[in-house]
């Protein structure tokens, strides 16, 4: 068995091809197109007591897993990938990767799980932080301390879609010796590479858009040097032991293959739902960076290749309006999560619950791969006046 070891830098094909590339395998046993799933979780040595594959137990290393982080290097220009259990899980290993006293900037808007994880377990472990609006440079950089150690970014934003400058905040916290954490979960590697903009670290949740299909939990961070960070990382990663089953390596792998058609289509359906969302008398506002009157039109041209397949529309009137169109209609269903290939809608505020900071008449929506001309239908019924 031997991975398909493809140079990791500089991205010397495009994203489509690396993704069909990076996730293929050649098999010496069986000459098998598609990657064979290892369930063994443990690996024999040979007579000389060497191990011959380099793989010794699964927690440490699996041929499903290697592939997968292989894979993930490869697509967003990074020198190494560890892939985890869950996006929190990755989240999760850079926090451990802190001393007590050190201090984290986290958006203002962000997945709901990040500053949790930062205020409900690790202010007992001594790290603290602040919440920033990350969009404006100038904030970070009047929020960064002598005890900062990570600005935390995560652009588009959750569920806000603010954008913040990748090239802009990485070479401010480069010069003020602070590491740039990206959650590139929302714009996939085929949309936005961080590293390539200066970040030091790309997290995902795998369980979006690189999985894509609603059927698999995983995360990953990827580093852009294969220096004391991501050394330390794949300490916590291995000796706390927060992987992805080989099985669960092998469907997001296979997810890979199909990313760069999805998401494209993904957000071209998007674009039109935004556009027909923003002209419609009963929505206030859409949140959405293909917009040209939205805040961050133009920095998301510069840095994305396409605004992406996430948007937010704060319905006229409120909660009880917003939660009546979420309701009425029949093609998207009303479910958390994301980056699937179905259509989903979802009233952030009730799923986040009383310490909510989502606008009450705010509905967050995954755009999936319906036709974009049914989906805007389902929406013109679902608003018509009661
Ligand atoms: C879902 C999500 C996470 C958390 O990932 P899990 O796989 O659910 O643990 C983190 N960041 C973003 C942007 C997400 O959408």
């Amino acid at each position: 068995m031997i991975l398909k070891n493809l140079p990791q830098r500089p991205l010397f094909m495009r994203p489509e091809t690396i993704a069909i590339q990076s996730t293929r395998f050649t098999d010496t046993n069986a000459a098998s197109v598609v990657a064979p799933l290892y369930l063994s979780t443990t690996f024999e040595r040979n007579e000389e007591y060497e191990l011959p594959h380099g793989f010794l137990y699964t927690r440490a290393h699996n041929p499903n897993r290697q592939q997968l982080e292989s894979a993930l290097a490869t697509l967003e220009g990074g020198a190494l990938a560890l892939a985890f259990s869950s996006g929190q899980a990755a989240t999760m290993t850079v926090f451990q990767c802190l001393q007590p006293g050190d201090h984290v900037i986290v958006p203002d808007d962000a997945y709901y799980g990040t500053p949790l994880l930062l205020q409900d377990l690790f202010s007992r472990w001594g790290l603290h932080f602040s919440r920033v609006d990350t969009s404006q440079a100038e904030a970070i950089s009047q929020a960064i301390r002598p005890e900062t150690k990570v600005v935390w970014l995560e652009t588009p934003s959750n569920p806000l879609l603010k954008v913040a400058d990748l090239e802009v905040v990485a070479r401010l916290c480069r010069e003020r010796g602070v590491l740039t954490v990206c959650d590139n979960t929302w714009a996939t590697p085929i949309l936005q590479r961080p590293l390539l903009l200066g970040c030091d670290v790309v997290m995902h949740s795998t369980t979006k858009y690189l999985g894509g299909h609603s059927d698999v939990l995983g995360g990953a961070l990827v580093f852009r040097e294969d220096g004391p960070l991501a050394q330390r990382a794949r300490m916590v990663q291995t000796l706390g032991g927060a992987v992805p089953s080989p099985f669960d390596s092998w469907m997001i792998s296979r997810g890979i293959k199909t990313l760069a058609v999805r998401v494209r289509q993904q957000s071209a359906n998007a674009q039109q739902l935004a556009e027909f969302l923003a002209a419609h008398p009963a929505i206030e506002r859409v949140h959405y960076p293909g917009l040209p009157s939205d805040p961050g039109y133009a920095v998301a041209r510069r840095q994305m290749e396409l605004p992406g397949g996430m948007l937010s529309v704060r319905v006229a009137g409120g909660a009880v309006e917003a939660l009546r169109l979420a309701g009425r209609l029949r093609l998207f269903a009303r479910a958390t999560s994301l980056g699937g290939v179905e259509s989903l809608i979802e009233h952030r505020a009730s799923a986040e619950g009383p310490t909510s900071q989502s606008p009450p008449n705010l509905l967050r929506v995954s755009v999936g791969l319906e036709h974009a001309e049914d989906l805007i239908a389902d929406l013109a019924q679902a608003l018509e006046p009661a």
